[in-house]
């Protein structure tokens, strides 16, 4: 297992990021029918579209790059509450990022980076039931993945998401627009939280060769 990836696998796992976006449009447009207006969906797959077109085009001279192309692509297309936040995420995840590789420690500090920029612009903490739910567990079991390697790092990741995205069905909604439904709410899992475990589930599919 590689311990860290250059910036062509880097590109290359985060378009297909991109793509896992796009192809779960309809079970993202579902999700946010149950607790939401239903354009998660439709504003994800147009914002992760653009980004992926983006990455084609764009030259990077650091990893930070690619995730910035990300970010601005996202923010400049998606629209709704995601645009901004997904967004932002990727933005601000590329800060420690100035480097030509992707190692462990660096990707988890991109991910506190995103995390800490999405709280400060969007208001909403853990518990509130929305991707934030999903980014703190990815944190949390990629700062305890069983090795340094940067693939270990992505599974145990994309392993704290999808656990994250679970324990949003039992929280009530306390920001966005799920918030009206108060209990109603509870019992449906929180669609930002499952755009992001299909991210890092992506991320982490060794399925393309670096
Ligand atoms: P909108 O709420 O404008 O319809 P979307 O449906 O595209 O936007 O996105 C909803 C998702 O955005 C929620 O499921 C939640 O995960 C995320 N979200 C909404 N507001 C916030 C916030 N303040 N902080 C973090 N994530 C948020
Ligand atoms: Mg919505």
């Amino acid at each position: 297992m590689a311990t860290e990836l250059d910036i062509d696998s880097t590109r290359h796992r985060l378009a297909n990021a991109c793509i896992a976006i796009v192809d779960a449009k309809d079970r993202l447009t579902k999700a946010d029918q149950a607790i939401g207006d239903g354009d998660h969906g439709v504003g994800m797959a147009r914002g992760f579209s653009a980004a992926q077109a983006k990455l084609d085009e764009k030259t990077a001279e650091t990893v930070g790059d690619l995730f910035k192309t990300v970010g601005m692509a996202i923010m400049s297309t998606s629209g709704g509450a995601s645009g901004a936040v997904f967004g932002t995420f990727f933005m601000q995840a590329a800060s420690p990022l100035d480097i030509a590789t992707l190692d462990a420690p660096r990707f988890i500090s991109a991910l506190q980076s995103g995390l800490a920029a999405v709280e400060k612009r969007g208001g909403a903490k853990a518990g509130d039931k929305t991707m934030i739910d999903a980014l703190v567990p990815a944190i949390e079991h990629a700062k305890q993945a069983p090795s340094e390697e940067i693939l270990a790092c992505l599974s145990a990741a994309a392993t704290g998401a999808a656990e994250g995205v679970e324990a949003t069905v039992n929280m009530k909604a306390a920001t966005g627009k799920a918030r009206s439904l108060g209990d109603r709410s509870i019992g449906h899992p929180d669609p930002g939280a499952i755009s992001v475990a299909i991210m890092l589930a992506a991320l982490a599919d060794d399925g393309g060769a670096d």
